[in-house]
């Protein structure tokens, strides 16, 4: 797993330091680089999938509010990255955050950026987070211990709908439903955490 840990940081063509609070990396190419979702080419459904990341599902709901910081932590974005997106995926983005109580940095990957407009990303009901304190979402050690937070905090919000990212990729069909397993994503699941909300009807 170890390579998989280091694919954000694959391009060792730039003399950039590797932490991305240590001075402006351009990261442009992240979608390319696994740092956020790699999208249905990878996706393998098993028998329980109802739906992960390569489903879209529409909203009536409008973009109209950038993430900022939470009450108790601080946001960056990675380069084009802040963009609009719904206020239900801002208030369960706030919500999540904020009920991991040792997280005071986030940095996003991707909220509508380097998807398709017709994607779940692409109407503001998704966010990938790929650094959180400093320390890169990963297979190991803190950077695996932030993402099981992130994640568990994530599946413990009733109007998220998916969850990707190191400890796995879980689905269900209506807010507060049991969650599912869902197919595997790829190696980009390992270098970031995702979640996304129902869609307003
Ligand atoms: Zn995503």
């Amino acid at each position: 797993m170890d390579q998989i840990i280091i694919v954000g940081h694959v391009d060792n063509s730039s003399s950039a330091p590797l932490n991305p609070y240590q001075g402006q990396i351009d990261h442009s190419a992240d979608h390319d680089r696994n740092e956020h979702d790699a999208g249905p080419q990878n996706h393998q459904p098993n028998s329980e999938d109802i739906g992960g990341s390569s489903v879209f599902f529409p909203t009536t709901e409008i973009k109209t509010v950038h993430i900022t910081a939470t009450s108790h932590a601080t946001v960056t974005f990675d380069p084009n990255a802040d963009h609009l997106v719904t206020q239900s995926l801002l208030t369960a983005f706030n919500s999540i955050i904020n009920s991991v109580t040792n997280v005071t940095r986030v940095n996003v990957s991707a909220t509508t950026n380097g998807h398709a407009v017709d994607s779940n990303h692409g109407v503001g009901d998704a966010v990938d987070i790929n650094v959180v304190n400093g320390v890169h979402i990963g297979t190991s050690g803190e950077g695996l211990a932030l993402a099981t937070a992130l994640e568990n905090a994530a599946k413990a919000d009733p109007n998220v709908r998916f969850v990707e990212g190191p400890i796995g990729n879980f689905v269900r069909a209506n807010p507060g439903d049991a969650w599912k397993p869902s197919g595997d994503l790829g190696p980009s699941q390992f270098t970031h955490v995702h979640f996304d909300v129902f869609p307003k009807h």
